[in-house]
């Protein structure tokens, strides 16, 4: 997918709307707009890129520490725990190709996935 056509470029730029949780360092926090758990977060770069697998090509060990940082720091508020998932292609359920993590929390997470 061009990036010119990516629905989170054009939710970093404020083109398509999204409940932004928060924002900096080059990453942006949004409310996912299907929730599978009463906490469902996702956390992206500002930056496009593919997801994670082409992001190990381009990118650097800092981006992902950011994102992986970002992404912990809004799941650690969540004493009962949480997930972070990172799918990937198409075997690995990813449906918007622009690199997020999902943070997931709120109720039990069942292992393992389908
Ligand atoms: P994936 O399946 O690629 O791992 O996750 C994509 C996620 O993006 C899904 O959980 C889906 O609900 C969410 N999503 C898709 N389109 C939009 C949108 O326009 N706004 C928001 N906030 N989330 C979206
Ligand atoms: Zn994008």
């Amino acid at each position: 997918m061009d990036k010119n056509d990516c629905i989170f470029c054009k939710i970093v730029t404020g083109e398509i709307p999204a409940k932004v949780v928060e924002r900096g360092d080059g990453v942006i926090a949004i409310e996912d707009v299907n929730p599978q758990a009463p906490v469902h977060i996702l956390v992206l770069p500002e930056k496009h890129v593919a997801n994670i697998a082409a992001h190990t090509a381009s990118g650097t060990s800092d981006d992902v520490a950011r994102l992986m940082r970002a992404a912990a720091k809004i799941g650690e508020k969540h004493a009962g725990g949480f997930r972070l998932v990172v799918n990937t292609g198409a075997d690995g359920g990813q449906t918007v190709d622009h690199l997020h993590v999902h943070v997931l929390a709120g109720r039990h997470l069942s292992w393992p996935p389908g």
